[in-house]
């Protein structure tokens, strides 16, 4: 088979949000239009930080009146359950579980305090190119699966393992 690399994601079909586009996409995913819904939607894609539904509900808050955090469950679950977001699995056994309404493939950093980057498109395509397409051939056999995608999750134990912040070159 071929290597199995992550999407060109440059141009995002998320990138230009009208409400008509998200009453389009809940729509074809059969999910019932609220304004509450949309709302909470459009928040989780702006957000790129694949956020708990606390945090969604916290951004939420501000510009909806009335939205509750079991409307941000409820919601969650929904958009979950029709494939317009995704849950992610807990950093712990007991943390929240956070979401993330990008579908490309694409793979993940989580960090030791549970947060969750993307890797760097690039950095991903270089991580899936030295991937071994025989080894994926063969799971599929053993397995008498198909792959469709690969997504690499990195979990971190030191604080430097996103690069979000790097000071600490240049001292003395
Ligand atoms: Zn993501």
């Amino acid at each position: 088979m071929d290597p199995v690399v992550p999407q060109d994601r440059s141009t995002d079909s998320c990138a230009v949000l009208t409400d008509q586009s998200i009453r389009d996409e809940f729509r074809e995913h059969g999910l019932r239009c609220t304004v509450q819904r949309e709302a909470i939607y459009r928040e989780l894609i702006n957000a790129h930080t694949h956020p708990t539904a606390d945090e969604l509900f916290t951004l939420v808050k501000e510009r909806v009146s009335g939205v509750s955090l079991a409307t941000v469950y409820n919601t969650l679950e929904a958009l979950s359950g029709c494939g317009l977001a995704e849950r992610l699995p807990p950093a712990t056994p007991s943390g929240p579980c956070r979401y993330d309404a990008d579908r490309h493939p694409h793979s993940h950093v989580t960090l030791p305090d549970g947060r969750v980057c993307d890797v760097p498109p690039d950095l991903d395509e270089q991580l899936h190119r030295g991937l071994s397409a025989d080894a994926i051939c063969q799971i599929e056999e053993r397995l008498g699966v198909k792959v469709a995608h690969v997504r690499l999750s990195l979990v971190c134990q030191g604080e430097k393992a996103c690069a979000a912040d790097r000071s600490d070159s240049g001292s003395d």
